[in-house]
């Protein structure tokens, strides 16, 4: 008889198989870990941090942004916690911090809103790394288009964590990877070899390869992550990695829809972020699946 996908919940995934794939979570905020139990999955593999801001009080200060990443932390015992750097802009405006632009998908968003705001993405690192005392923080550069970018920002964790430690602030440095959302990033990822860790977005990458939004519902129809240009773009990005020791996973929802985890396993990736409510269905599909 067939089990049923809640009887995959607290097993770890494995393809039909035996290949071993890792299932951990994407979270929009501190108080989503409530209801997980951390059993069921292999860490966070998103965290999103824009439920800090926008926020009728303003933007958030660095006590409250440290607080927010240290709880998820601690939560987390031991396991990886991917904490993403704010992305503001796009779909996500926040007023007070994003700008008006005729196609905000295009404009000043993600990483290059908070490189366009050092003051503001200074507290978010400073956050970030005494936050990272409390358990195994990675943190992620959403919307990475150019390698100048990632070294922009490591150079401002460095300085902060300098900083820190002359003012003798407990801190520590996590690995520092970027998201793969962009579609320069996909096509020539050995621009970003330095980088710690590679996190496809398959939400934006989706939609900017096939120029389909990812909120319209008249074009849904082409935003289809199973394209083969798209696939044939994550599967480049997963060789890559494999092939460079640099490791790589996929936290768009595409990584919780069973229709599409047969494409991404067979596309090389073996490491998956999803949605909680998707936890088990997600783990059934990969036990579906012979790689
Ligand atoms: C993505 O783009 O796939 C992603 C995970 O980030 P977000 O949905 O927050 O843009
Ligand atoms: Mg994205």
């Amino acid at each position: 008889r067939r089990r049923q996908a809640e009887d995959y919940l607290y097993r770890p995934a494995a393809t039909a198989d035996g290949t071993p794939v890792r299932v951990q979570v994407n979270i929009a905020g501190p108080a989503d870990v409530e209801t997980i139990d951390i059993a069921t999955c292999d860490g966070v593999g998103l965290m999103r941090t824009e439920f800090l801001f926008g926020k009728a009080a303003g933007l958030p200060d660095e006590e409250t942004q440290y607080r927010a990443y240290a709880r998820v932390l601690e939560w987390a015992a031991g396991k990886p916690v991917t904490i993403r750097t704010v992305d503001a802009g796009g779909d996500k405006p926040v007023p007070g911090f994003t700008v008006e632009e005729s196609n905000p998908f295009l404009g000043l968003r993600g990483i290059r809103l908070s490189l366009a705001n050092p003051e503001i993405f200074r507290l978010q690192i400073r956050a970030l790394l005494r936050a990272a005392v409390h358990g195994a923080l990675k943190v992620m550069l959403p919307m990475v288009a150019v390698p100048e970018e990632y070294e922009r920002a490591l150079a401002l964790f460095r300085e902060e964590a300098d900083a820190l430690g002359a003012a003798g602030v407990p801190h520590s440095m996590p690995p520092l990877g970027i998201m793969v959302e962009v579609p320069s990033v996909a096509i020539a990822p050995e621009l970003f070899s330095r980088a710690a860790f590679f996190s496809i977005g398959s939400n934006d990458l989706t939609q900017y390869v096939m120029a389909a939004a990812r909120d319209n519902a008249s074009v849904a129809a082409l935003n289809s992550v199973a394209n083969p240009a798209v696939l044939r773009l994550i599967a480049g990005v997963a060789g890559f990695g494999r092939d460079h020791a640099i490791p790589v996973s996929l936290c768009g929802d595409a990584g919780g829809d069973p229709a599409a985890i047969p494409h991404l396993l067979r596309a090389g990736l073996r490491d998956l972020s999803v949605v909680p409510a998707q936890l088990a269905l997600a783990k059934a599909a990969i036990a579906d699946v012979a790689v």
